[in-house]
């Protein structure tokens, strides 16, 4: 797998509907994509951290939250790779890999591989974020064994 986007034509769209939506006050963690790097909300009444970003407060106490930069590492929990297109239009060609990770800072989530094939893997493997341009101008979280 390369860091390259797909090999079927993808239309520029700044926010592709197979991403989530884009809300305004999510700003910060799409900007930073495209500049290598993974923002975390932050709660500083909590000091919870949450992924992906679905709402605006925090989800365990309900406060405002803030960003944060990851550290970017992570460890693998588990892996699936997806022969079929789920998505209309996503553009990574089958076959893909989806990681689940757990993060340096403590909570899990979703990414997909990067500059890897599912052989290199192992569970608790570490591994370090990466930001892929899988179309133009469209960014999404990527993983890589560190
Ligand atoms: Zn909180």
């Amino acid at each position: 797998m390369t860091n390259e986007p797909g090999d079927r034509p993808v239309e520029h769209d700044p926010h592709p509907d197979y991403l989530p939506p884009r809300k305004p006050w999510a700003e910060p963690y799409w900007e930073a994509l495209p500049d290598g790097k993974l923002l975390l909300q932050h709660c500083e009444q909590c000091n919870a951290f949450a992924y992906p970003p679905v709402d605006e407060r925090c989800s365990v106490c309900k406060s405002p939250t803030s960003w944060r930069e990851a550290s970017g590492q992570a460890r693998l929990w588990s892996w699936i790779v997806f022969h079929h297109e789920f998505f209309a239009g996503y553009p990574l060609p089958a076959p893909y890999t989806v990681l689940m990770l757990e993060l340096a800072e403590g909570i899990r989530m979703l990414a997909t591989l990067a500059g890897a094939e599912p052989a290199d893997l192992a569970c608790d493997a570490p591994m370090e974020f990466l930001s892929r341009e899988v179309a133009p101008g469209v960014f999404i979280p990527g993983f890589a064994p560190a």
